[in-house]
């Protein structure tokens, strides 16, 4: 039997519209030298009881991240059907293969795939994961949550984030839901380059993204996770789909969450050198126009001085490199700024 042009060569083994609790997985066809006729298979998990919103998480959008993973896991193991009311998709890995080489990017096709959308119905594996989850997936959600930290190169202070968008009724309902989550931070988040991402996609279609930058390091902490685990129970309850009182930060006696912004590109900065870096900030740091953040030093050259960068507007350094050995172009630090 031949497919229609326009369905997507993936296939799940749930069907999304069933109630109760299913483990299964996307079929991503991958045949090649160590397998012929083989394929991905993709972890994919459908919990649905009643009637009610449906929320989507992914975790795992880059394979060295690791809070999404394993607190979607927990999450998928934990809840029970009878304890919502409508639908939770839970993808914990949505690049597999990166997240089973510990990569962030896929080693099967070198894609990130959060630059991979909407993908392709017939591109490689990474393309053929996005066109599933942009045709199938996302026009059943009412809001998508999408797990990141740093990763093995980038630290962040943990922050739930939403974008600016064009659209303010879906910017300011994604505003209260990343606020709902309950990080340390909830930012207002300006991309370097928004164009193939899962963010932009859910956002195109008038739905709620909701993103997190949770620590980084190709790593996680105990405090890491707890902030995915108990943030992703506050989005489900602020959907109405677990019945329960969001836990906000200061009924957990923590400090509440700082309502942070970008106001221009002046947050990031970008290296323009090669070399070792020094971060002379820790994050969290307070900085003003002009300050020093960090420098990078010439192991070729022992004699020359260090090419020092300056903050280009005052904020809070909320991003840093985690990697010291450093080329252009590359990532060195966001300051964002308390609204
Ligand atoms: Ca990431």
């Amino acid at each position: 039997m031949r497919m229609a042009a326009t369905e997507p060569k993936v296939s799940a083994t749930v069907d999304f519209d069933r109630g109760g609790k299913h483990f299964g997985y996307l079929g991503i066809p991958h045949s090649r030298n160590e397998s012929g006729w083989g394929a991905v298979h993709l972890p994919i998990v459908s919990i649905k009881n009643g009637q009610g919103p449906t929320l989507v998480c992914t975790g795992g959008n880059h394979g060295d991240e690791y809070e999404g993973p394993i607190a979607l896991m927990k999450l998928a193991r934990a809840l029970d059907p009878g304890e919502i009311s409508g639908r939770v998709i839970l993808i914990p890995a949505l690049n597999y293969p990166a997240v089973m080489a510990g990569t962030r990017v896929s080693p099967i096709d070198g894609v990130n795939m959060n630059r991979a959308f909407p993908g392709e119905r017939s591109g490689t594996v990474s393309a053929m994961i996005a066109h599933y989850v942009q045709t199938r997936i996302l026009p059943l959600a009412d809001g998508l949550l999408d797990i990141h930290s740093g990763g093995k190169t980038l630290m962040f202070s943990p922050f739930a984030c939403y974008h600016r968008i064009a659209d303010s009724a879906v910017m300011e309902q994604a505003k209260a839901a990343a606020l709902a989550f309950g990080a340390p931070i909830s930012l207002e988040l300006v991309e370097l380059d928004a164009e193939g991402m899962i963010d932009t996609s859910v956002e195109e279609m008038g739905k709620v993204f909701v993103g997190t930058e949770l620590g980084g390091g190709g790593t996680t902490t105990t405090e890491t996770v707890a902030i995915a685990e108990t943030g992703i129970r506050n989005l489900l309850a602020h959907f109405g789909i677990l019945d329960e009182t969001p836990q906000t930060r200061e009924a957990r006696g923590l400090p509440p969450t700082r309502r942070m912004h970008m106001p221009d590109p002046d947050c990031y900065v970008i290296a323009e050198d090669g070399g070792i870096y020094e971060a002379l900030l820790d994050l969290d740091s307070p900085v003003e126009e002009g300050d020093a953040v960090g420098q990078v030093h010439f192991p070729e050259k022992p004699e020359r001085a260090p090419a020092v960068y300056r903050a280009k507007r005052p904020g809070t350094l909320i991003g840093r490199t985690h990697k010291a050995l450093i080329e252009p172009g590359d990532f060195l630090a966001l300051i964002a700024e308390e609204v």
